[in-house]
């Protein structure tokens, strides 16, 4: 099959969260499987750009409203990802510095969605299913069915993956003479409250809608930020498969960016000498059990209650436990988090800002690993604790539902709890400090536990091709 994955992130050429891991792997593995996979995403300045070679694949012009764009689609070399790499290129509107947080991301995207359609019908042949992800693409399926310039591309199958239904891209009306000529009959595929909505519009319109896990798409009937009632509608065609993890880049036998590799017969001797590095590298004591966060700083994340969660614990349980946050977004919790740094010196520390090799380091050293989210659609970073013998302390929702069994339940390896509160959080940290002081062997074989679970992408992958071939 030649699958076209539709994306504004793709790991390691730009991303910011989970997006970007996925969007980098499925193709890869999808391509192993023996099958034509494509990825076409924005071209940013970023280092891989810089770092690799191109060639120009095509050449188009088209509109964005009134103003008239050129746009140039180059493709890696070679095949460096294993699986065909595009990136559009529109000057002075894509290729910048960071994927989002522009005031003119409406137009960014929607240009970049018509420059990948206008390219996709000049094709001599068309592939067998596009594949979009999350709401920057989300006008795709939309622009195939009812744009007069490409509605000869409606009988194309496209499959809609929402990655996260929290951001929907929203746009006033507008904003819609930026789509091409239209069917204005069809203005209630675009709408939603009184706006467009592009990650709506994705669901009305795409031929399937997955999510990535079951639980997440429960949660959207009762809570997606106003879509409640269209997730319930359009049930009959959505789906739930759950990521998987690249093990090419997650394995602590092989991970480039540590240095004490590990697997599950020797899982404890590794952790131990990388957590020393870590705790030497940040001031931390090595012999009490090291909680980590890893993530965006942002209040799906639960990221507010750390702080008080964490001076909880240390009022709590003294001078028991360490803590090593790694995260940026929001400016008064990234102050916040920074803070603690001066209360509490060799027993907290925090990194403000991303970086990856840091987090598998952490991911590789840490005992516990904190995920208190609100949402969690999926949920990478259990998983890689988890592949890395890390227990994951998570929430209850969503992907995290999915994946981490309470160690208290039949052969459990994690710690699950009800709420993003203070409260909870804090027992949860509790029932680490006790296992890992009281309890060291279950620990070890929960740390084995976790790491025998199969969480490659080779099951995930085979219900996408599944899907796929039920719209053939
Ligand atoms: P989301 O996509 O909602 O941010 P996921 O759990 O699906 O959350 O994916 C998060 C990914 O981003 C993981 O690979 C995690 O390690 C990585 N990540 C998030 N913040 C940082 C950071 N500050 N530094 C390094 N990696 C990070």
């Amino acid at each position: 099959m030649e699958i076209i994955h539709v994306s504004a992130e793709c790991y390691p050429v730009a991303k910011a969260g989970g997006l970007g891991d996925v969007v980098g792997a499925l193709p890869k593995y999808q391509t192993n499987m023996g099958h034509n996979a494509k990825v076409v995403m924005p071209m940013y300045r970023t280092k891989f750009l810089y770092q690799n070679e191109w060639s120009v694949d095509f050449k188009g012009r088209s509109n964005l409203g009134d103003w008239w764009f050129d746009f140039t689609i180059i493709k890696e070399k070679h095949n460096k990802l294993g699986f065909d790499l595009y990136l559009v290129d529109i000057h002075g509107l894509l290729d910048r510095e960071k994927i989002y947080g522009y005031d003119d991301d409406a137009s960014r995207f929607t240009a970049f969605q018509i420059a990948v359609v206008n390219w996709i019908s000049k094709w001599q042949h068309k592939p067998d299913v596009i594949h979009c992800h999350d709401h920057h693409t989300g006008l795709i399926p939309f622009m195939m069915k009812h744009c007069w310039d490409y509605n000869y591309l409606a009988d194309i199958p496209t499959v809609f993956t929402i990655h996260n239904g929290q951001y929907q891209g929203w746009m006033t009306w507008d904003k819609s003479v930026l789509i091409p000529r239209w069917d204005s009959w069809k203005r209630g595929m675009l709408e939603w409250a009184g706006n467009i909505n592009p990650l709506a519009s994705a669901v009305k319109c795409a031929w399937k809608v997955t999510t990535v896990s079951w639980s997440y798409l429960d949660e959207l009937k009762y809570n997606s930020n106003g879509l409640e009632a269209l997730f319930e509608y359009e049930k009959g065609k959505c789906s739930g498969i759950l990521n998987g993890i690249d093990a090419e880049v997650w394995d602590p036998a092989t991970d480039s960016y540590i240095d004490n590799h590990f697997s599950i017969e020797d899982v404890d001797k590794g952790k131990e000498a990388n957590k020393k590095l870590l705790c030497d590298q940040f001031n931390l004591d090595s012999d009490k059990p090291l909680f980590i966060f890893i993530g965006r700083l942002v209040g799906e994340k639960a990221a507010d209650v750390l702080p008080d969660a964490i001076l909880s614990s240390f009022y709590s349980f003294g001078d028991k436990v360490n803590f090593l946050i790694l995260g940026s977004g929001e400016s008064h919790v990234e102050w916040q988090l920074s803070q603690l740094k001066h209360s509490f010196p060799g027993r907290y520390n925090a990194v403000i800002g991303y970086n990856e090799k840091l987090s598998h380091l952490m991911y590789s050293g840490a005992d516990f690993l904190l995920m208190p989210s609100r949402v969690e659609p999926c949920g990478l970073n259990q998983m890689y604790a988890m592949q890395y013998g890390t227990v994951p302390v998570v929430r209850d929702t969503g992907g995290l539902r999915d994946t981490v069994v309470d160690m208290g339940d039949f052969q459990g390896w994690g710690i699950r709890f009800n709420y993003a509160t203070v409260g909870d959080i804090t027992y949860s940290i509790w029932r680490g400090i006790d296992l890992y002081h009281e309890n060291k062997e279950h620990l070890s074989w929960m740390r084995k536990r976790m790491m025998e679970i199969d969480n490659s992408w080779e099951n995930a992958v085979q219900q996408y091709l599944n899907l796929y071939s039920s719209l053939r």
